[in-house]
């Protein structure tokens, strides 16, 4: 192939691999979408090395996928249309960190650990945390947020700047490094989210936050689920600020004490994060027990040093892998988000689905922004497994779009979630498409990601 001969003689020899193990890591992501391997995978070192890629896959009309750590749960960074995976591992570096304005601005390829390890130094932290140890560049593609969106948000509030290489190659700054700007359109928002189907980002300018003095964790519990989503609402109902707010289900708990021989009350859990100035946290922690204790809690326990944290936290933070130890075990999970007040309604459908599904399951999420996912495990190898397991999926991003809110919170549309595009977003896909169309005519970047039609 002609674009793989360009690459090796534009690139150099040593930015790129053909290698069998390269080829199998750059076909799949943490999700049970089918791995699809690329022809070749470069490793640029420098924005003009992926204005070199994107010029000769221009020229040849080779399809591009941007692969950060692959931990996407939706496919997005598997090339279906094999071509090109650009691998940013060798673009990791801090390029700006200027703690009197809290902003850092970096390459795609730092993780969220990494970018932390420099900040905090400095008593500064980039909150946003989905989690796994994710790429810049692949949390601004995702949009992805997590435990923390319900005080920091998600990745498009918490971004200033981006550095982009469009589809022709040509370089656009989005945004500036001051705090907020009413000048032009808003092309950091509209490139964060698009999962590298309008631009490859390469460079990233982020919000940074001051780390609170003092930290309490607590857990309760409440007898059903739509208890505990109604409480989280009255938790924010009542203004009180908490860093972290998550639900886990009882039959996840259970899990969890299986799995890690724990003891957990195996109760329906909230599991709360409170952070701020001492006395600030302290009155916050207080008011928050006497309102869950109004409203029927029972269980309550609260932790301020790092190690009981910790322990207290544990039961949601292992959860996914709870439910994924077994050898050969997949899980299909959902990623809905509703407005707050459909949340008990929400989170009571996804038991029923579960149980209807005959599959075992569990129901987590940061309920704190009406966002929470399943997690239904299934065994490829038996018949109907799979399907089962996408049909709680499915029923669970229905409802959710019915109840005003989305088929995806967090983890992005990807391949899983191109079938709920035209019910949630009507005629607005549409211009979504034009968009797409305008900067990546020959539709060569991320081909078959968000539009279910682009697919070949
Ligand atoms: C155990 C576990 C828990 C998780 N929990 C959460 C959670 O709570 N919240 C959450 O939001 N997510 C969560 N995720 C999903 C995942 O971590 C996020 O989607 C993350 O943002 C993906 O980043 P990545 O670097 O792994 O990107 P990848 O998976 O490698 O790629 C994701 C997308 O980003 C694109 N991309 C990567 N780099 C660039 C670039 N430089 N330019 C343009 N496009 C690029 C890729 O093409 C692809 O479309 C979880 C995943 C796991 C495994």
């Amino acid at each position: 192939m002609i674009f793989i001969d360009e690459l090796k003689t534009q690139l150099g020899q040593d930015k790129v691999s053909q290698s069998e193990s390269e080829l199998y890591r750059h076909s799949k992501d943490e999700s049970f979408h089918k791995p699809v391997e690329p022809d070749i995978v470069c490793f640029p070192e420098s924005t003009e090395d992926v204005v070199t890629i994107m010029k000769i896959a221009d020229q040849f009309n080779v399809s591009v996928t941007a692969h950060g750590a692959g931990s996407g749960l939706e496919g997005q960074a598997i090339p279906v249309n094999k071509g090109i995976s650009i691998n940013f591992d060798r673009m990791n570096r801090v390029l700006d960190f200027s703690p009197e304005d809290l902003t850092i601005t970096v390459q795609p390829g730092i993780t969220r650990v990494g970018v932390n390890q420099v900040t905090n130094r400095q008593g500064l932290s980039f909150p946003i945390d989905p989690g796994a140890d994710a790429s810049i560049g692949g949390m601004i593609a995702t949009n992805a947020s997590g435990t923390t969106a319900v005080r920091y948000g998600s990745m498009r509030d918490q971004v200033l700047d981006l550095e982009v290489v469009l589809a022709n190659g040509k370089v656009i700054r989005t945004g500036s490094r001051a705090k907020k700007s009413s000048s032009g359109l808003h092309l950091t928002g509209l490139f964060t989210g698009s999962e590298g189907t309008l631009g490859i980002i390469t460079e990233i300018t982020l919000k940074l936050h001051g780390i609170p003095a003092q930290i309490i964790a607590a857990r309760c519990t409440f007898d059903t689920l739509a208890n505990c989503a109604e409480a989280a609402q009255m938790i924010l109902l009542s203004g009180i600020q908490v860093m972290r707010m998550e639900l886990v289900d009882k039959q996840s708990i259970a899990e969890h004490n299986k799995h890690g021989d724990y003891k957990i009350p195996e109760e329906h859990s909230l599991f709360f994060e409170f952070a701020g100035t001492k006395s600030g946290v302290e009155e916050e922690v207080a008011t928050a027990k006497e309102l869950m204790e109004e409203l029927g809690c029972s269980n309550w326990i609260a932790a301020n040093n790092s190690k009981e944290r910790a322990q207290l936290w544990q039961a949601r933070h292992e959860m996914s892998y709870a439910y994924k130890h077994e050898n050969g075990i997949e899980l299909a999970g959902a990623d809905v988000c509703v407005p707050i007040s459909k949340l008990p309604e929400l989170v009571e459908y996804a038991r029923q689905i579960i149980e209807e599904s005959g599959l075992k399951g569990g129901i987590l999420g940061h309920v704190g922004d009406g966002n929470f996912h399943t997690l239904v495990p299934f065994n490829p190898s038996i018949p109907g497994e799979q399907e089962k397991a996408e049909y709680t999926n499915e029923a669970l991003a229905v409802r959710a779009i019915e109840l005003g809110g989305t088929c995806t919170g967090e983890h992005g549309v990807g391949l899983g979630k191109r079938k709920f595009q035209q019910a949630e977003h009507g005629d607005a896909l549409e211009v979504m498409r034009d968009m797409k169309q305008l900067l990546d005519p020959k539709n060569i970047l991320n081909p078959g990601k968000i539009f279910l039609e682009s697919i070949s």
